[in-house]
């Protein structure tokens, strides 16, 4: 009988050709996508621009599945636990790092359940109310906020959403615990926005560009460092005396750790090429931003950039003392 290290090293090799095989062959079927929000939200919009393009770089399809619920937590835990075959992939934002601190357990383990493609695209936020809300600028707004925290609605999707990020800083700075009402997704919080049913949300401009043109709800600040070319009349939240409620919500697309590096390769090379086509960045531009550069749509600049950003809500989060549990 083979000695038992020689049937390990026997069965890892065995492995190994398997994974070479069946990334060799990748993709031969459908890959799901799984957005961890309610379709129709800003995620959402991001996911199937970029997932339309992966597909004819793929030749395969890319369905959207979305797992909305708990702040991209839900959606995030569901990828961490499937099949490691390159079949299953998950597009999410800041929420995956600031989750890590928010939930005090979280059925993943944030930096070793994942394996990084790259990074999708950086989207500043805005901070809006329904239509007909009283105050006219973000000076009357903060004042009346100030005023009025404990009769105001502020629709966010769940702890550990980018929403749920936004007002967590604009309260901090305003000092105004407002009422949250947690939704499954952006998407369905603007519908009742839009509606008149919730006051107040702050959310990418990839869920308010077209409402706040349209007048359908009421612009105050956006979240940038910058003013946006498509909304030049909205102030930022640094000229409106809120400096520390500046948040962009970068986007970044994962497969779940162990997933073979050949289809790790191969999914970050036809991401790259699907942000490379110029009718993505025009429909981003119409929505306030842009598709990352091909350097950063890699797995290390992904990596990267959620070990950074891991440190840096970390301490942000501790000291406003929110948790999910
Ligand atoms: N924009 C939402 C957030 O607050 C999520 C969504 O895309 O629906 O994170």
């Amino acid at each position: 009988m083979a000695p038992l290290s020689r049937i390990g090293s026997l069965a890892a090799a065995a492995t190994l050709l398997a994974s070479t095989a069946l990334a060799q062959g990748y993709p031969e079927r459908q890959i799901t996508m799984v957005v961890p929000f309610a379709a129709g939200g800003p995620t959402d919009t991001v996911g199937r621009l970029v997932a339309e393009r992966m597909s004819e770089q793929l030749g395969q399809q890319i369905l959207i599945e979305n797992v909305g619920g708990a702040g991209g937590t839900l959606g995030a835990a569901q990828v961490a636990g499937a099949e490691p075959d390159g079949y299953t992939i998950l597009l999410h934002h800041i929420g995956m790092a600031t989750s890590e601190t928010l939930y005090r357990e979280l059925p993943y383990e944030t930096t070793t359940a994942f394996a990084p493609i790259g990074l999708v695209t950086e989207v500043p936020m805005t901070i809006v109310a329904r239509a007909d809300f009283e105050p006219a600028d973000i000076a009357s707004f903060v004042a009346y906020v100030k005023e009025n925290a404990d009769t105001i609605t502020m629709a966010n999707a769940g702890i550990g959403s980018a929403s749920h990020l936004c007002g967590m800083l604009f309260m901090q700075a305003t000092e105004s615990p407002i009422v949250t009402v947690p939704y499954r997704g952006a998407g369905p919080a603007m519908t009742e926005l839009v509606g008149g049913q919730i006051d107040i949300m702050c959310d990418q401009t990839t869920n308010t560009t077209e409402q706040i043109k349209g007048g359908t709800v009421k612009a105050y600040a956006v979240t940038a460092p910058e003013r946006l070319e498509i909304l030049p009349d909205l102030p930022t939240t640094a000229e409106s005396g809120l400096p520390g409620v500046e948040v962009t919500v970068w986007h970044g697309l994962y497969a779940p750790a162990g997933t073979p590096p050949e289809a790790v390769e191969r999914l970050s090379a036809a991401l790259q090429s699907a942000l490379a086509d110029p009718g993505i960045a025009e429909q981003l531009a119409e929505l306030g931003t842009a598709p990352s550069p091909a350097e950063d749509a890699t797995p290390a600049a992904l990596e990267a950039r959620l070990t950074e950003e891991l440190a840096r809500w970390k301490p942000i989060i501790e000291e406003a003392g929110v948790y999910a549990d």
